[in-house]
């Protein structure tokens, strides 16, 4: 087993590094407070190329692997603590781009991956509903075809970028009978007659990146905007959200390794009786334990990129990662905090963010209720 870089891949790394440790600079615990999302921060995203990672060349993209986009969105969470903007960026990325790359026409990726790729248009998805969350395929939202178009009823909500999203793949059920089987997705433009957001939804972390409801009332969507064949709906979600599970919790990683240095040196500049309080053990143990959590989560999110990179189908080890990455996120976040005291629980230091942060990505992706369930019934049980 051969788990280093290559020189393009470190370059890469570096290069990813340098940019957001340049342009993400600024403090954001006031536009953390007001929940503003980054317009601008969104733009510098853009003209670096973030959104043309995966995107094959003749659409305007970079044509990276899953593993090359693992590290450039790893890079990114260590230089750029704004999680929510991060976040933003990843729905777009990983459950707009990608399924219409996958699964999309022709004349689909044509239309819609360049400017979904250059940033001008931003994207989302929209699978929960009120009632439906773990239990995806029990959505509600019906899409009946008449003629040449679908007509789309129902609500999602806790909706990524919907309120600044131009264009969603909303997922639909076009045959209840059928179950799971019978769920269509439809690549759904914020123009279509009857498409609306719905109130933005205020929370706990990731609060730079906006959320709102999405309502469907007659929605009229053309049959040229179905995303596969009737029925598609299911493999197209899990394949998103196999994309999801390694590449946006790539940030968390550099979120993670940029905690532990912050640590680091907190501890060793901050003294309590006449020593720098990394001198005790309770804190040094700490410490040890953000890195083992940190290596740990680096080693299986590799290990999911680079299957998914050579044509391996991973979702065990992809339903681990996501488990272990998350509840280390929020284990890590807790230890940073209690490593920082007063200061640590104070908004202005900045510290206490990572854990509102983090609690969120045991919930998005699949709840690690869930990620332990698809654990379990792969061993049988
Ligand atoms: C920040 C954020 C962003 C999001 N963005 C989007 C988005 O862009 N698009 C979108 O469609 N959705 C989005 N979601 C929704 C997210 O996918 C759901 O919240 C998630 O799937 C859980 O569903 P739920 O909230 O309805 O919880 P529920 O499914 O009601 O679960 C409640 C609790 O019961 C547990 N539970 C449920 N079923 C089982 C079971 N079978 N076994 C064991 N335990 C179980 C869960 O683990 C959880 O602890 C987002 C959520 C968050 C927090």
């Amino acid at each position: 087993m051969d788990f280093a870089l290559t020189e393009d891949q470190i370059l890469l790394k570096e290069t990813v590094r340098a940019f957001a440790e340049k342009h993400f600079r600024e403090s954001l615990i006031e536009r953390d407070e007001k929940a503003e999302f980054d317009a601008e921060g969104w733009k510098k995203l853009a003209e670096f190329g973030i959104f043309k990672l995966p995107i094959p060349e003749a659409y305007g993209g970079l044509g990276k692997d899953a593993f090359n986009c693992l590290i450039v969105m790893e890079a990114l969470g260590y230089g750029c603590p704004d999680s929510g903007l991060l976040f933003a960026a990843g729905s777009h990325l990983w459950t707009c781009e990608i399924p219409i790359l996958t699964f999309g026409t022709d004349a689909q990726k044509a239309k819609y991956l360049p400017d979904l790729s250059s940033g001008a248009l931003i994207g989302g998805h929209a699978m929960t509903e009120p009632d439906s969350g773990s239990d995806a395929f029990s959505i509600r939202t019906k899409a009946v075809r008449k003629g040449d178009v679908y007509i789309l009823n129902g609500a999602k909500t806790f909706i990524s970028n919907a309120p600044i999203a131009d264009v969603l793949v909303v997922f639909a059920s076009t045959d209840k009978d059928k179950g799971f089987a019978g769920i269509s997705a439809f690549i759904v433009e914020k123009g279509f007659p009857g498409y609306s957001v719905g109130r933005p939804l205020k929370k706990m972390g990731l609060k730079t990146s906006p959320t709102s409801e999405v309502i469907l009332q007659d929605c009229v969507v053309p049959v040229s905007n179905r995303l596969g064949p009737e029925g598609a709906g299911s493999a197209i979600f899990n394949a998103e959200m196999d994309w999801e599970r390694s590449c946006l919790f790539g940030c968390h990683l550099g979120a993670l390794e940029r905690q532990l240095e912050r640590c680091i040196e907190y501890s060793k500049t901050r003294h309590q009786f006449g020593q720098p309080i990394g001198k005790f053990q309770s804190i040094s143990h700490k410490i040890a334990d953000m890195k083992v959590r940190l290596e740990l989560a680096r080693l299986i999110l590799y290990k999911v990129a680079w299957s998914k990179s050579t044509g391996q189908k991973a979702p065990v080890d992809s339903a681990i990662a996501k488990l272990f990455l998350s509840e280390a996120y929020v284990k890590s976040s807790l230890d940073a905090i209690q490593i920082h005291g007063g200061y640590g629980y104070m908004a202005e230091f900045g510290v206490e963010k990572d854990l509102r942060d983090a609690v969120a990505s045991r919930i998005y992706s699949g709840t690690s209720e869930i990620q332990k369930n698809v654990i379990a019934s792969w061993l049988g049980l």
